[in-house]
């Protein structure tokens, strides 16, 4: 009897329920596919070096679009779904749980709040991009894959409004000023820091920051070899372009298969 007792004790103590229990996924009803072309662009752009520790991929959330969706403050090589977390307009966190964010989400927030069309962004310190950052030099596009660079790459300076800053957005107001730089074009590089690309779905955004590095590498070499460079035309680009958007599921199927073995674990 007594052994019953304590049986019966021992079973519920391990079927009770636990104070450790996962709390519900709070995103279960965001299609996976979102998710997961967040993921992939994450690890993609890392894996090409257009991301470090540095620098996220962000989508518009298709329940609310006033809120977007990022991963937490993670590397983006790191990062899988369960990582991804729920943002308001203003970049407050909607159910953090503790989990840290990133202190720069006020460039996503911004920029979905001035542009309707967007539906991803992404952030980077590309290293082919910077110099252009800091120069005079217009970055221009070189060929055809980077053709979305013909609409203009402009330059926001943090210091021209903020002064002598740590040149993070760490702040609404920082965000809202970047996001006006960007205006109505694909990408805004930020003096000192790296770029911002944006697009109608998160593959053309990655596709975006990828050729924009690419291109810049390029054309720092093609004005190396001195002379005049020849930079495609604007009919060149608008041809180009829509050619780029109607292979991209191709590029991005490719770029899904560099990440899989590791996605969403
Ligand atoms: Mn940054």
């Amino acid at each position: 009897m007594l052994h019953r007792t304590i049986f019966a004790l021992v079973v519920l103590c391990l079927s009770g329920p636990s104070v450790h229990a996962q709390a519900p996924n709070a995103l279960s009803d965001v299609p996976p596919a979102l998710l997961e072309d967040i993921v992939t662009g994450s690890r993609v752009l890392a894996d090409f070096g257009v991301l470090d520790a540095f620098g996220h991929v962000s989508a518009r959330d298709p329940r609310n679009p006033k809120h977007f969706l990022m991963s937490r403050s993670l590397a983006p090589a790191l990062v899988t779904t369960d990582d991804i977390m729920e943002f308001d307009e203003d970049g407050n966190p909607v159910d953090a749980r503790g989990r840290g964010v990133f202190l720069e989400r006020f460039i996503h927030a911004e920029i979905y709040k001035a542009r309707p069309d967007v539906m991803a962004v992404v952030h980077t310190h590309s290293p082919g991009v910077v110099p252009f950052s800091v120069s005079k030099t217009p970055l221009r596009p070189l060929y055809h894959n980077a053709a979305f660079l013909a609409a203009g790459a402009p330059v926001w300076d943090i210091a021209r409004e903020f002064g002598a800053t740590d040149m993070l957005v760490r702040n609404n107001a920082i965000g809202k000023s970047l996001a006006q730089a960007l205006g109505d074009k694909p990408v805004v590089l930020m003096r000192g820091h790296g770029d911002v690309t944006v697009g109608p779905a998160v593959k053309i955004a990655v596709f975006r920051a990828y050729y924009t590095d690419v291109d810049a590498r390029l054309q720092a070499q093609a004005i190396g070899l001195g002379g005049d460079v020849t930079y495609l035309s604007a009919e060149e680009a608008t041809k180009a372009d829509t050619v780029n958007l109607v292979v991209i599921d191709r590029v991005w199927d490719l770029w899904k298969r560099r990440v899989q073995p590791t996605l969403g674990k």
